[in-house]
């Protein structure tokens, strides 16, 4: 079967259906063979790996996916790209599901022993798309993103930048956190304005005791305004100032200033905090 992953074919398959990109579900179609062995090789599927794809567009990454895996499940929302996908993609091992990715309930995979996460979404669902994967309940040992150069920075803000938010906080308590390779934005037709990363995020081993779910709402919670002080922002929570003075903080921190294991260590003594 032919490499999908380059202009010609994908010029050739958009030809063949009377189609164009469709900028509104940000299709940008990687066109660099090398791009997506590459995302493949390092996505951390193997044989015994079912692979959750998501946005498989014209199947160029699904392609390469299902050489390296066991399976490959892909959820793709256009019905013009499932229908090339399932006329073309010449692939035993896969299976596509025409539904919006968060719209999918995630629980059918939960007899999945090995499973990744590997997507080249638009950038715009990223977030979403995280926050959904990451409050289920199903484990993933890896999610293999590709996302803008700037997204990819804020989901490893350090403490006091700009960028640094909740997900940053979430991201490095659940994950090892590695860039694959950067994509220059030549290697898309349609080119995007911007060039792109790929990441890697590895589950960390995880307490099994302690309530992860419960503890992002906090630190949601806390960003909910990041100009205002962590005091403010945790008002309806609960009266945070006496154990910020129990532990040396300043009644005015603010959000951005606390790291992810000072956030743990505010939730954790909540019991003697929350009124
Ligand atoms: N994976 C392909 C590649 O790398 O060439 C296509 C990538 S393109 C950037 C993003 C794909 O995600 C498109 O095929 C688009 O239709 C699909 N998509 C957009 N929103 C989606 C959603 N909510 N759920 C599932 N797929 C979505």
């Amino acid at each position: 079967m032919k490499i999908i992953s380059n202009y010609s074919v994908t010029q050739e398959l958009l030809k063949k259906y009377d189609l164009f990109a469709k900028k509104r579900l940000g299709q940008n179609f990687i066109i660099d063979p090398s791009v997506v062995k590459k995302i493949a090789r390092d996505s951390g599927a193997d044989s015994n790996t079912v692979v959750l794809e998501i946005g498989p567009g014209l199947g160029a990454l699904t392609q390469q996916l299902s050489k390296v895996s066991k399976e490959v499940i892909s959820i793709e929302i256009d019905t013009d790209m499932v229908e090339i996908l399932n006329n073309e993609l010449d692939c035993d091992n896969c299976t596509i599901i025409h539904q919006d990715f968060l719209e999918y309930d995630l629980n059918q995979l939960q007899d999945q022993q090995e499973l990744v996460v590997c997507a080249n979404v638009p950038y715009y669902i990223t977030t979403p798309i995280l926050f959904k994967l990451i409050e289920s309940d199903i484990h993933f040992k890896q999610i293999t993103m590709m996302v803008q150069k700037e997204l990819g920075q804020r989901l490893v803000a350090q403490v006091g930048s700009s960028q640094y938010n909740a997900l940053s906080v979430i991201i490095s308590m659940l994950f090892d956190y590695s860039v694959v390779m950067n994509v220059d934005k030549r290697c898309f037709y349609p080119m995007p304005k911007i060039d792109s990363i790929v990441v890697a995020l590895k589950t960390k081993e995880l307490d099994k005791l302690f309530d992860y779910e419960r503890f992002f709402e906090f630190v949601k919670k806390c960003f909910t305004q990041r100009r205002k002080t962590l005091v403010n922002n945790l008002k309806e929570w609960g009266n945070v100032s006496p154990i910020l003075e129990e532990l040396g903080y300043s009644q005015t921190i603010r959000p951005q200033e606390l790291t992810p294991s000072q956030f743990k260590e505010i939730y954790e003594k909540e019991s003697l905090w929350k009124t």
